[in-house]
């Protein structure tokens, strides 16, 4: 392991922040903190960075201890939310600045801010100041700062969050093309599914301040632990085990053992297959229009159950339908005892 964090514990006077999390950053990889606001992302990060103190616990890069090692001695390149470029200084000293401090000789700073702004093609605004770019484009020249010192490791706490939507999934795929090129291990803090299930090798979901999973997206998005994760990572219907025993029973065969309300099944809105059929049980209440699938809401004996098609439905509001559920499309997840973070 590259970089591991060792059961760590962070404490704000009484709250529990982080209680004993553990995680690992293999070299090269995309690793993406997930959950919702407040589990203790940004804590994690900053603990990691040498922004924070940590209670108990250990932060290790290469098997070498960093507590008690100050922030810029770590070798992390850290990108922010936002604000986080010098307003006074051109873009082209931003980008030099953590050479400049490092005393580089000044040519050889021209020429590595040059690479980088050409890197992130922003080559045109070397001069501007800060306030005179778009947000985009400020990201992008935070980003040409943390990479400039090669850093051991990015450390990037929502760095796509302020910016709108077409922007951002722009920034995300060079993002991405610059970390496979570089290959600096990343650590990136995100509170959207989307984005980490494009964006990372491996994802870590958190919530209340523990790890609840980690794994590939496909893993998390198709093998979802708990309810929490399985609701996180996506639109999702969540049964209940008396529903699926009375209505699809055959699902039944998979459910591992324990407690009536220990799990529940949980089915994506897209594996099922609905048709319209007078003797169908479910009935249709609603079907939404959403350009390239439709989301059909379906309530009966199963509860409500969501279904998702490409092209025309083939069913109207007010029908009876029957709703056809591979097995291998129903995952049973275990009820988490603590819903999301409020
Ligand atoms: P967000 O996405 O909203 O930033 P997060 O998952 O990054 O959320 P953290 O910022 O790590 O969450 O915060 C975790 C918890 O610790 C929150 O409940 C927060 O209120 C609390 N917390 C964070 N920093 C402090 C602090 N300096 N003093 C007291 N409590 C804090």
């Amino acid at each position: 392991m590259y970089l591991t964090v060792r059961n760590v514990t962070k404490r704000y006077g009484p709250f529990t922040a982080l209680d004993d999390v553990s995680i690992s950053i293999e070299k090269g990889e995309f690793v993406c903190l997930l959950g919702p606001s407040g589990c203790g992302k940004t804590t994690l990060l900053r603990l990691i960075a040498g922004l924070t103190d940590i209670d108990e616990g250990e932060v290790l890069l290469e098997d070498q201890s960093l507590l008690g090692l100050p922030a810029r001695k770590r070798g992390f390149g850290i990108v922010f939310q936002s604000y986080s470029l010098f307003p006074n200084m051109t873009v082209a000293a931003n980008i030099g600045y953590g050479l400049k401090i490092r005393n580089v000789p000044s040519d050889q700073i021209s020429a590595r801010v040059r690479d980088l702004l050409e890197m992130v093609k922003l080559p045109q605004l070397a001069d501007k100041l800060p306030g005179q770019l778009s947000g985009g484009q400020q990201q992008r020249i935070a980003l040409a700062r943390a990479i400039a010192v090669d850093p051991r490791a990015l450390l990037l706490d929502e760095p796509l969050s302020a910016l709108d939507a077409k922007v951002r999934a722009e920034l995300r795929g060079e993002i991405r093309q610059l970390q496979r090129a570089l290959g600096i291990p990343t650590l990136m803090v995100t509170h959207d599914q989307e984005e980490a299930l494009e964006l990372a090798d491996k994802i870590i979901c958190m919530n209340h301040g523990t790890v609840v999973q980690t794994g590939t997206p496909e893993e998390l998005y198709n093998h979802p632990v708990t309810r929490f994760v399985a609701d996180f990572m996506g639109r999702s219907n969540i049964i209940p085990t008396d529903r699926i025993r009375a209505v699809l029973p055959d699902l039944m065969a998979h459910r591992p053992d324990g407690p009536e309300d220990a799990y529940s099944a949980c089915i994506r809105p897209e594996e099922i297959t609905i048709t319209a059929a007078p003797a169908g049980t479910q009935t249709v209440r609603s079907i939404g229009f959403l350009g390239n699938l439709r989301r059909i809401e379906t309530d009966g004996p199963l509860g409500p159950v969501l279904v998702e098609t490409h092209g025309q439905a083939k069913c109207n509001e007010g029908d009876a339908v029957t709703l056809e559920i591979p097995a291998q499309a129903c995952t049973w997840v275990r009820n988490d005892p603590a819903g999301p973070v409020a």
